[in-house]
């Protein structure tokens, strides 16, 4: 799984490659612009997960900036995350009100900013995460209960599912037997372990049609685990 893009829109260098260099090594992908028509050439020809915008930009604002973005549907939802220098309230509510999801005063730690950013990604992530998981070539719809495997599309039982689901949005963990019985058959049942085993065999041979049975593995003595390499 890749990590999230970031568009860095700083105009001062120093303050910019600070910011590059600090998202890269939290594990980014940085994109990086020194003003806004840069920023929205950058946008329209990267995937962008997240915009951390300078307030004040030469040329067109970075406030002004975020305005438009809310106002074009197609990068209408790309969570934004003001930068300002000056940090007071007044400006923080005007940020919040031209659509920013965060706000953050200069000067702030490299770490306390990657925190944000994460916190942001996870709240913005969150709607998506819930109906659409795309993990090795393989997208699930919890919503509209579809499938696919490169694109196939792939039938399977109701358990089978929630199963996959549930390893898909628990990865490389190593999962018991009974924790993946509460977990995706509820805790209120009665089911012996022993199921697990059928379910995970049956959901192992759908997987082994498409060449990816090795992401669910046995470890022996706890349970099973999907791996991504
Ligand atoms: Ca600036």
């Amino acid at each position: 799984m890749s990590e999230a893009a970031i568009l860095v829109v700083e105009d001062e260098e120093a303050i910019r490659e600070m910011l590059v260099m600090a998202l890269g090594q939290a594990g980014f992908t940085v994109l990086q612009a020194a003003d806004a028509a840069q920023a929205q050439t950058v946008l329209e020809h990267n995937r962008t997960d997240l915009i951390l915008l300078d307030w004040m930009l030469p040329g067109m604002s970075g406030v002004e900036w975020a305005r438009r973005l809310r106002k074009n549907r197609r990068h209408a939802v790309v969570p934004i995350i003001l930068v300002t220098a000056r940090g007071e309230e007044e400006d923080k509510v005007r940020g919040l009100e031209v659509g920013a999801d965060d706000y953050v005063a200069k000067p702030f730690s490299p770490r306390e900013l990657v925190a944000r950013i994460r916190a942001v990604l996870r709240r913005s992530g969150q709607h998506e995460q819930e109906h659409r998981i795309e993990l090795e070539g393989i997208v699930l719809d919890t919503e509209e209960h579809h499938l696919s495997i490169d694109r196939e599309p792939v039938t399977l039982s109701p358990t089978e599912f929630r199963l996959l689901a549930f390893f898909m949005t628990h990865p490389n963990k190593v999962y018991s037997r009974s924790q993946l019985l509460d977990e995706v058959w509820g805790r209120s049942t009665f089911i012996e372990e022993r199921t697990v085993d059928v379910h995970i065999r049956r959901l192992r041979r759908i997987l082994a049609e498409h060449q990816r049975d090795q992401l669910i593995q046995t470890v022996r003595g706890f349970g099973y685990r999907f791996s991504l390499q």
